[in-house]
Parts: C-alpha cells; structure tokens; sequence
C-alpha cells in the first residue's frame, strides 16, 4: 500500500473524524462536501475533537496542529480528487445522492484512484456500475468515535479487485484501525450481523413481559463476560432509534410485535424524556 493523499468526500459526523484520524497518523487530506457553509462546519467538527485525542490518545496541543495542517478544503470535486489514491465516500445515507456522487466522481477522479464507501445500510453493489471502476471499490466502514471505537470492516462486492482489497486493508490498519476483512458483501457488515438479532431479542424478551431490563442485561453479561447488556446498548444508540427501526420493521414485515414494541418505547421510555445515555436517562439512569 503505497497511499498518501486521501480525499474524504461528506464532512459531516463520520466524515470529518475520518479525515482527522487519517491527518493524525500522517496522511495528506483532502476534505470535500458541496459548498463552503459544509466545510466550515467541518473545519468547527474538527476542532472539537481536540479534546477527545487529548483525553483519549495522550495526543498534545502541538501534534493536533500538526494533524490539523495535513487537511485541505475544497467544494470543487476535480479539485479535491486530483491527486488523490484513496476517496472515502461519506455522504448521506440516500441511494440517489450516492448513485449521483459516484457517477461524477468516475469522471472527474485520475484512473487509478481507489473509492471506498462507509455506508452503513447499502451495500457497494448498488454502486459499482455508476463509480465506472467496480474493480477499484468496495466499502471501508468506521464505528463512531473512530479514533477509540477503532473497527473498519472492509468489505468486497462481488467485482471488487483482491489486491485492492488487501491495500485498503493495511491503509485502515496505517490510521490506527482494527481491520475486518469481510469477503462477500453482508447486510450489516458483521457487527450490525450480531447486534441487531441481539437487541431484537432483548427488546421481545422486554414486551412478552418475560423479565426486567436489569435482569435480562445481567444474565448475557454473566454468562458472556460482556462488559453491556443489550439494554444498556441500547441506551447509548438511543431509544429514538429504537424505536425508528421498530416502526419500520412494523412496516418491512407486517408483524404486530414490531408495533408493540415500538408503542412499548413510546410510551414508557421516549413520551417520559427517557431517550438515552446522552439524556441522561433510558432503561437506566446515567
Ligand atoms: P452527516 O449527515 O453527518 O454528513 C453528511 C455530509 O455529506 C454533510 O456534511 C453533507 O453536507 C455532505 N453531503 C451531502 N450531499 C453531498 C454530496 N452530494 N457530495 C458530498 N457531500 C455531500 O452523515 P454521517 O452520519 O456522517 O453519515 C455519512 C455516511 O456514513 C452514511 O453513509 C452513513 O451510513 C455512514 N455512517 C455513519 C455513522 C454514524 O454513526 N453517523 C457510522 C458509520 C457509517
């Protein structure tokens, strides 16, 4: 892997820790998102992650500076891509705007530039045809909070060239990630794979009133050596998500438990305020 000028495209919460953690470990960084309001969001996203490397990585005053000038802006795509090996695409989470991007991007990107998507939902599949490289493309997906919940599952697409999978691998692991190589495309990626048939049955265990919250958290944390139950991971995703996804489950399958479920958080948990972590309360109190 011979990579040294990285475009982050999409500035917003994943893509401005993207491009600070891969300034921080020494990479040229070029940041584009559609105008200049975009950017100076970013620039402000950025510099509140101060703090956090301090805290977190041990990081000084000088070396976030240093990171700091290793990132470019621009709103001119053919400008931001001009040089670079490696585009990480974070833009929202829509097929249209990403189909959209990633046909302008083929045109305007030099030939042997690699993309990368981060997206959590859809699957590089869908994209492949519209980036005019499938051979060069294939998802690179971070956690939130990169720079501590450190994982980058990279995963192929059926076209996606071996040897460009290998480079992206060694590239997450040279920013500081754990890499995960997945060799055929998955719904979910592995982590969403495991956690989402876990919150689900935590969640049903809840509404057929089998047991509590504290009980159902303490018996996968015992017998696991889990350092969370479900519930208590749910209260850092939120209970409004919860709840989202609930609903469009209701939806996706027509099945009445799903809109129980999502009734149950409305009503004792979301209408109370009880959100989350980040409200300080949820199924518990922080
Ligand atoms: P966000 O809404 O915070 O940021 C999106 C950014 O893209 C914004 O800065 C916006 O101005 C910009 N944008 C919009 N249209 C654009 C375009 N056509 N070209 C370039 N930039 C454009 O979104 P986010 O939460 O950072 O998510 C971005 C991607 O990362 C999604 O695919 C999402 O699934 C994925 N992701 C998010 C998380 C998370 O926890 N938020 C975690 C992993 C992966």
């Amino acid at each position: 892997m011979n990579y040294r000028n990285i475009t982050i495209a999409g500035s917003g919460v994943l893509g401005s820790q993207i491009a600070f953690q891969t300034a921080y470990k020494g990479f040229k960084v070029f940041v584009y998102d559609i105008n200049d309001e975009a950017l100076e969001h970013a620039k402000d996203r950025i510099m509140k992650l101060e703090p956090y490397y301090k805290e977190d990585l041990g990081a000084t005053e000088d070396d976030f500076r240093t990171a700091y000038e290793r990132i470019s802006f621009s709103s001119e795509l053919s400008t931001a891509v001009s040089e670079a090996d490696l585009v990480i695409e974070a833009i929202p989470e829509v097929v249209q705007i990403k189909t959209e991007f990633y046909t302008k991007l083929g045109k305007v990107a030099p030939e042997r530039t690699i993309f990368a998507t981060n997206s959590s939902t859809l699957l590089p599949s869908q994209f492949a045809e519209a980036t005019g490289r499938p051979s060069k493309f294939l998802a690179l997906h971070f956690a939130n909070e990169i720079w501590k919940n450190n994982t980058a599952e990279v995963m192929k697409h059926p076209g996606t060239d071996n040897s460009v999978f290998e480079e992206v691998l060694e590239f997450a692991e040279a920013i500081g990630m754990v890499p995960l190589p997945l060799h055929k495309e998955q719904p979910g990626y592995i982590l969403n794979s495991l956690l989402v048939p876990l919150l689900d049955a935590a969640q049903m265990l809840l509404l057929k009133e089998v047991a509590d919250t504290e009980t159902i958290d303490k018996t996968w944390m015992i017998a696991t050596g889990a350092p969370l139950g479900p519930f208590a991971i749910l209260d850092v995703v939120g209970i409004n998500t919860a709840y989202n996804i609930s609903l469009s489950k209701a939806n996706a399958t027509g099945k009445p438990e799903f809109e129980k479920l999502a009734n149950l958080l409305k009503t004792k948990y979301i209408d109370q305020g009880k959100t989350g972590r980040e409200t300080g309360e949820g199924f518990y109190k922080y």
